[in-house]
């Protein structure tokens, strides 16, 4: 079978990368508020001093540099600053343990290492972490593309190739971009199967686009650095912002991408404007 890679055809000499989760798709808020969040409360038993952990999480996982974390690093994180106010995690030295040694971040690597250790942190990690894909599942399908991302799509289709680089799951993917209508202005989806963000960019860089003809578009620190590693341009779109960051992205920085004057200066205020946006 052919790798997506393979499959690939270069139509156009542009080529724009769109992250998808939080970017394209207004899926995040909702997420870490009705899943990721309230099953840490529930799992820990954090009743107690649940706003402020609430807020502490939002800020981690929404609004600070922290953006996009994996969420076992999110709960770690948390949980050392929780602690650090009084509040008792069980087996918490276990958590951090495996979250800064190993080498997959994943509820496999999890299960694996609950074997070894019996440790009763972990297992609570993996209850947790279960529990929140169970929830995501059972949210109802009325997630939207931010406004401004069909049109943005549909002007960008005309003047470049649009791939979707994103670390969610390829079928929920699909399921999305599917949903909305929005796959017939893509060159490729690319989710978690095909690699990180950073090689997904690598491979489609060898496909003949030059590197000052790519753009990756993304609303995490994560989607800048898959960006900067490729020597590749970055466009933000900005939380809370989403509707006139896709608009501006339609109507000034894709425009300078092929007018050639997506220079360093208009580079370097877009990525100080995207670190201002996040504490
Ligand atoms: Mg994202």
């Amino acid at each position: 079978m052919q790798t997506v890679f393979e499959q690939y055809e270069k139509s156009s000499e542009f080529l724009v990368c769109v992250d998808s989760d939080g970017c394209a798709m207004d899926t995040m808020e909702i997420k870490h508020r009705k899943c990721f969040a309230p099953e840490m409360i529930k799992t820990w038993n954090l009743f107690e001093k649940e706003d402020y952990i609430l807020n502490l999480w939002y800020d981690l996982n929404l609004y600070t540099r922290t953006r996009g974390i994996n969420r076992f690093k999110g709960l770690a994180e948390t949980f050392k600053i929780i602690s650090k106010e009084g509040i008792e995690i069980k087996d918490l030295d276990s958590i951090i343990n495996w979250v800064e040694t190993t080498n997959e971040l994943s509820n496999n690597s999890l299960r694996r290492e609950i074997e070894k250790t019996d440790s009763e942190g972990l297992k609570m990690t993996l209850a947790w972490s279960l529990a929140v894909n169970e929830s995501i599942e059972n949210l109802p399908q009325d997630d939207e593309p931010f406004e401004g991302v069909k049109v943005g799509l549909e002007g960008i289709s005309k003047l470049a190739d649009i791939s979707v680089v994103s670390s969610a799951n390829g079928e929920a993917l699909d399921s999305e971009w599917n949903r909305h209508d929005l796959v017939k202005y893509l060159k490729a989806l690319l989710g978690q199967e095909a690699g990180t963000k950073q090689h997904c960019i690598a491979e489609l860089k060898k496909k003949g686009y030059d590197a000052n003809k790519i753009l990756m578009v993304g609303d995490a620190p994560g989607d800048l650095h898959a960006a900067q590693n490729n020597d590749v341009n970055f466009y933000p779109i900005l939380v809370n912002k989403e509707g006139f960051s896709w608009e501006r992205l339609l109507n000034e920085a894709v425009p300078k991408l092929i007018e050639g004057t997506f220079d360093e200066k208009y580079q370097n205020q877009l990525i100080e404007e995207f670190n201002s946006s996040l504490k």
